[in-house]
């Protein structure tokens, strides 16, 4: 059984499976949509656009999701390029996302990301009311649809940390209500996060190997 399948199998009904090939070549995963994974996760706008087709040239329900700290600078780009942005963490990058999806006549799916962990390199938003705020005007801007929240757990191997941190995300998750995708938990520690209630792990290690 490959691995896809193999992981695959593990997820319960209603929890998808992004494909993390940020680093690997294309061929990589071509392989990989041919055992069928449709989603592809990327975290720089630049990769996405030297690796993968424009998005009309792209196979057969092919989706690319932006999962890394997205740059004002890149916003322009990644709204062409991407069919979602699960790294939304501040108030500036919604509305410029916004702004220019519509100037493209775009609607593109988001999700707010949480800082879910202390670890000064990570982004998200690491205050309630601040991701509550982002929440109301998501609702009420045009031009994005807010799918639900993306967090990246805290790496460390106290398990009891990873869990309280994705359990803190899943009440706000719930708390917000209306939601539909909850994306936590990667190649190291997906199996707390689908316990505590994940729609959505990112996997890039056990799928590809490990990065250079
Ligand atoms: C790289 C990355 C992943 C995948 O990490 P693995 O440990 O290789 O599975 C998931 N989410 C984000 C945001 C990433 O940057």
């Amino acid at each position: 059984m490959s691995k896809y399948r193999d992981i695959l199998s593990t997820l319960g009904p209603g929890v998808t499976l992004l494909a993390v090939s940020k680093t690997k070549p294309y061929e990589d995963v071509k392989a990989l949509y041919e055992e069928g994974a449709r989603l592809f996760g990327e975290n720089r706008v630049q990769e996405i656009e030297e690796k993968f087709p424009s998005p009309d040239e792209r196979p057969e329900g092919m989706k690319i999701f932006m999962i890394g700290h997205l740059q004002k600078n890149k916003v322009k780009k990644a709204v062409a390029l991407a069919d979602r942005i699960e790294s939304v963490d501040s108030l500036e990058l919604l509305e410029k996302i916004d702004s220019e999806a519509g100037k493209i006549n775009k609607k593109i799916d988001i999700l707010l990301e949480w800082k879910s962990s202390d670890d000064e390199n990570k982004s998200g938003f690491d205050d309630e009311t601040k991701l509550m705020e982002a929440v109301c005007i998501s609702r009420k801007l045009s031009h994005v649809n807010l799918l639900g929240l993306m967090t990246i757990g805290p790496l460390t191997d106290d398990k009891e940390r990873v869990r309280s941190a994705f359990r803190e995300t899943k009440v706000l998750f719930d708390k917000i209500g209306g939601l539909s995708v909850l994306s936590m938990g990667m190649s190291g520690d997906y199996d707390i996060a689908l316990e505590e209630g994940s729609t959505e792990v990112r996997i890039g290690t056990l799928l590809f190997g490990r990065r250079g």
